[in-house]
């Protein structure tokens, strides 16, 4: 069994799919096999690993409202991706009235599970029915917070959504940490949103480092690369670092038994 991650957060621009696309690179330049799900039907995963959203006619919506087997793309940064494009937000209404919807994701993803050590799932914006259908497919959830004035803002519905994945659908789900993004080390306002974030949630979930805020990432994803790639000594692969090695020790715990052969 691989480790399921969801790398969620109701609001947007808090860096999931940065992060989803580069701790897959990282934890793929240690040999694991990594699989990145787009569930965002803005796609922007998918153009981020250098594809064109709009162009693919076979995406993560077949996978999970047909059951059509999975049009995985292979190889890109090391990385395997299952896509999204805009037929996906169809999926949000079909979905509240389609069988066995919670599970949805899950079943399409058992077929491929043992080919994988680590599957990342980038959910879309939304505390609504795709968000959730990852949620019930993970083994872990990492939630990426913004170190911006009221940081926290949003996070008792986002914990309560987890609290309800877990009642309902999942009841081993694990908070597999906290990482506060866009850091801006020059403002008072983003330290002090970072007590706030050590203060409120440290006793749920681990907060790793932050992540610096800098013009890099938007020059990475323009040319739909991981950092690394572009600046080996960027001081925010040290934090990638840091969360992978925290990734990697969830291999290893109880409820994720780890594949018969992790490396490639
Ligand atoms: P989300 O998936 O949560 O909506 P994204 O990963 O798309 O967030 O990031 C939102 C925007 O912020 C993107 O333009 C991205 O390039 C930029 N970004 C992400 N991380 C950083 C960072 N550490 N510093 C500066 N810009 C960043
Ligand atoms: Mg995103």
């Amino acid at each position: 069994m691989s480790v399921v991650i969801s790398l969620f957060n109701q609001s947007g621009g808090v860096a999931k799919t940065t992060l989803t696309m580069n701790l897959g690179y990282h934890l793929a330049q240690k040999d694991y096999r990594v699989l990145l799900v787009d569930l965002d039907p803005q796609g922007s995963l998918t153009a981020f690993m250098g594809l064109e959203p709009a162009d693919l006619d076979q995406t993560v919506y077949e996978a999970i409202m047909a059951g059509e087997s999975l049009p995985l793309h292979h190889a890109l940064h090391r990385m395997d991706l299952l896509p999204s494009n805009i037929n996906l937000s169809g999926a949000e209404l079909e979905l509240v009235v389609a069988d066995m919807r919670d599970t949805r994701l899950k079943v399409a993803l058992e077929p491929v599970q043992a080919d994988y050590d680590f599957i990342l799932i980038d959910c879309p914006p939304s505390l609504g029915i795709l968000s959730y259908i990852a949620l019930v497919a993970s083994t872990h959830v990492l939630i990426p917070i913004q170190t911006e004035y009221k940081a926290l803002k949003g996070t008792e519905l986002l914990l309560g959504t987890i609290g309800r994945v877990r009642k309902r659908a999942n009841p081993h789900l694990k908070i597999a940490g906290f990482v506060p993004t866009l850091y801006d080390s020059r403002t008072g306002q983003a330290a002090s949103s970072l007590h706030s974030i050590s203060d409120s949630l440290a006793s749920v979930g681990r907060i790793y480092s932050p992540v610096p805020r800098s013009v890099a990432f938007a020059d990475a994803s323009q040319q739909h690369l991981p950092l690394a790639c572009l600046n080996s000594k960027h001081p925010s692969l040290k934090v990638f670092d840091e969360i992978v090695f925290g990734l990697e020790s969830l291999l290893d715990s109880p409820i994720s038994t780890p594949s018969r052969s992790r490396k490639k």
